[in-house]
């Protein structure tokens, strides 16, 4: 449909190229390039658009939007940025003078078009994802709940004539609050709005019952019952029959979506309902899972929704060895906090020990849990892989905070995605798909702070909004591959509009592929573990060593070079060693070369699984390996290493020809930035003292010298 634009812009090539764009698309456009004959026309005239360049003649592109919204607060504004902007600027663009949309220059035809289109129809999005075509609908999570929704409904009726029958007995109502509560999260979820209102006015009516003690009260429940009408109606209208045929096969998808939905933390009087801690249930989430192993028991953290990260949390708590070990194999854990007794500290050191031995589990981040922040047993720590030291009682958001630097210092582990988009509703949904399919999602709903994240987070894999608020998604791809780092991130376009235009400019935008919203779950699924499968195989194929699984020497300089930087920067220190195997050479001629090669993918394991997820190790070539350690002093770092030289000494090796043997190691141990700042110098310090060791007799770690 044809709108009328106002072009704000002084520059004649820029003019030219939008007129000429916006024309083709049959929009009529004016332009202007001074300020103040824009306010004028915006005085006497009704815009669809307004489109703001950076500069005009007589004021900047941003006063000029000030100014316009301090006399039309109506008339949608793009603005035409040169450059990239910190976030605080979209923020004050987008809050305080509602900005629609920035777009950057240089301008891509294609993108533009798409982009100025998006615009328009965004107001329809909703609408829109009401008027699918029957078979998508009955792919999607909305199909399977309309699908076990008479039988929600029905549920809660049940449950208020209980509640209304049996004043006495509170946990009727309670029960009813709940499924009440249910109803509401999970039919917004699924973008059934009107009914998730209505449910939501119906949970505060019971609600107030129970606060007010008001069950004796007739009126109360007369009201109740109106509302429960209500709510039946709104969902009679969304599934057309109220006793529809219920899909035994889509419980199970929403089981896990109400599980999702679950308020954090549980209102109040709603305690007796907390999910027990019935893994099976929670083993498809999106969530970040946690074992807490304490003897206290900590109910306020059982479920914890870190809101500010985006990063929600599942607490799951244990409180003997086996138990952990089992629970452990069974779910996927993200970061485990063990509850260590300064007085006896090896169970905990052993169960993190043992923890970090299961398979899949080399990278597990630790944290432990003490009354006191002891140093005492640091060296151990380290060695057994604890990256921080907690003191209790835990406070929620240190606890938040923790696990946040514990999951973002992980490498490995599950695959992670970051979703950004501002439909809460929708990546709600998303995030249910992926988790079930064992992956870790962030979301994001503000764009803006998107690199920082990236770098922290470091996802495997970006599904991107189109239509996020202030800058279009095809923009935030270009900045992201302007990065040398991220060229080969994969970044999925999620978007309502599947045109060939949009296609197009998806791909021109650097985008790898494109997802139609509302999406089919298994072309989610499909798509997006097609894209992290080719993406962990060239990642794997190109920096890790195949026979110790450690990082080659070229991956390992860049993680050395970055941690470096980072470093100088926080004026941080770090510690760096160098390993030799001793008599190596011996090994190979006595027991063979095959023995020589399950030593070194052996020792390679070792040193996997020993010290910090943040720390880093490679394979330096033949029979030597790096160790960084991240943060930590030389003492620390030397006696988390010597630790782990006396575990290699007592392990038995095996010949080809079933002969037993041990090895022993020498090492230099160097620290930044005592020993150099410079990475060669502190390099060239480690190998000389890793001769200095060969020469005093090999089998020890030198530290200075
Ligand atoms: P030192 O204690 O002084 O370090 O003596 P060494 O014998 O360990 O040192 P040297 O450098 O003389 O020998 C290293 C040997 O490691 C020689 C090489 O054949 C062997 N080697 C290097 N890479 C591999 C490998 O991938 N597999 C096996 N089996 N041997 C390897
Ligand atoms: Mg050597
Ligand atoms: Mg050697």
């Amino acid at each position: 449909m044809s709108k009328s634009i106002l072009l704000a812009e002084v520059d004649e090539n820029v003019k030219t190229l939008l007129s000429t764009l916006l024309a083709a698309r049959h929009h009529s456009v004016e332009t202007n390039g001074e300020g103040k004959k824009i306010l004028n026309l915006l005085a006497l005239q009704t815009y669809d658009l307004v489109i703001v360049g950076d500069q005009l003649s007589d004021i900047d592109g941003i006063g000029l939007i000030v100014k316009i919204r301090s006399v039309n607060s109506q008339v949608p504004i793009v603005f035409l940025s040169k450059t990239w902007r910190d976030a605080a600027v979209y923020q004050h663009l987008t809050k305080d003078f509602r900005v629609s949309l920035v777009i950057h220059r240089p301008i891509k035809a294609a993108l533009f078009g798409a982009q100025i289109e998006s615009l328009f129809s965004s107001a329809e999005k909703s609408i829109q994802s009401h008027v699918q075509n029957e078979e998508s609908i009955f792919n999607t999570l909305q199909g399977n709940y309309l699908k076990v929704l008479p039988e929600r409904f029905e549920k809660l009726e049940e449950a208020i004539a209980l509640a209304k029958a049996h004043p006495e007995d509170a946990a009727n109502l309670l029960e009813a609050i709940r499924l009440a509560h249910n109803l509401k999260g999970t039919a917004s979820s699924c973008g059934f709005g009107v009914l998730g209102e209505s449910a939501s006015s119906l949970e505060k009516a019971l609600d107030a019952i129970r606060e007010n003690k008001l069950s004796q009260h007739e009126a109360a429940w007369e009201e109740i019952e109106l509302i429960a009408n209500l709510v039946k109606s709104n969902a009679t209208a969304l599934t057309g029959d109220p006793v529809a045929q219920v899909d035994k096969r889509a419980f199970a998808t929403m089981e896990s979506l109400e599980e999702f939905n679950f308020p954090v933390p549980p209102p109040a009087g709603l305690d007796a309902y907390e999910p027990q801690d019935n893994f099976d249930t929670y083993d498809d989430s999106s969530a970040v899972r946690v074992m807490v192993f304490s003897s206290d028991v900590m109910p306020a953290h059982k479920r914890i929704g870190n809101k500010d990260t985006g990063l929600p949390v599942q607490v799951i708590l244990s409180q003997n060895h086996e138990d952990a070990i089992a629970k452990a194999g069974k779910l996927t854990l993200d970061a485990v906090l063990i509850d260590i007794d300064v007085t006896q500290p090896a169970p905990a050191l052993n169960l993190a020990r043992d923890l970090r031995s299961l398979p899949g589990y080399e990278t597990l981040p630790v944290a432990f849990l003490s009354t006191s922040k002891q140093q005492k047993y640091i060296e151990d720590s380290t060695h057994a892989g604890a990256s921080l030291m907690l003191e209790k009682p835990l406070q929620s958001d240190i606890f938040n905070d923790a696990i946040e630097y514990l999951v973002n210092a992980r490498q490995g582990g599950r695959p992670r995605v970051l979703i950004v988009d501002d439909d809460d509703d929708f990546v709600r949904i998303v995030a249910s798909a992926l988790g079930q399919e064992g992956m870790l999602v962030r979301q994001m709903a503000d764009p803006t702070d998107l690199l920082p994240v990236i770098q922290e987070f470091h996802p495997d894999i970006v599904l991107l909004d189109v239509t996020i608020p202030i800058v279009s998604g095809f923009d935030v791809c270009r900045m992201i591959r302007t990065a040398a780092h991220f060229q080969d991130l994969p970044i999925l376009f999620l978007t309502g509009q599947t045109g060939l235009e949009t296609r197009l400019a998806a791909f021109e935008a650097g985008g790898d592929d494109y997802l139609p919203k509302p999406v089919a779950r298994v072309e989610l699924l499909t798509r997006v573990k097609v894209r992290l499968e080719r993406a962990r195989m060239l990642k794997e194929r190109s920096n890790k060593d195949i026979l110790t699984g450690l990082l080659i020497r070229r991956a390992f300089m860049e993680q050395l070079n970055d941690m470096a930087e980072e470093s100088k920067r926080n004026g941080l220190i770090f510690s760096l060693s160098l390993i030799d195997v001793d008599h190596f050479k011996q090994v190979n001629d006595q027991y063979g070369h095959m023995a020589g090669d399950r030593v070194l993918a052996t020792f390679g394991q070792l040193l996997k699984k020993r010290f910090r997820v943040e720390d880093f190790r490679g394979r330096w070539g033949g029979e030597e390996f790096m160790v960084a350690f991240r943060h930590i002093r030389k003492e620390t770092a030397g006696g988390a290493l010597q630790r782990a030289l006396e575990e290699l000494r007592a392990m038995e090796f095996h010949g080809d020809h079933g002969e037993t043997f041990n090895i022993t190691f020498s090492a230099g141990l160097v620290s930044y930035p005592d020993d150099g700042v410079d990475i060669e110098d502190l390099i060239r310090k480690a190998d000389e003292r890793l001769y200095i060791a060969k020469d005093s007799g090999r089998n020890q770690l030198v530290t200075s010298g």
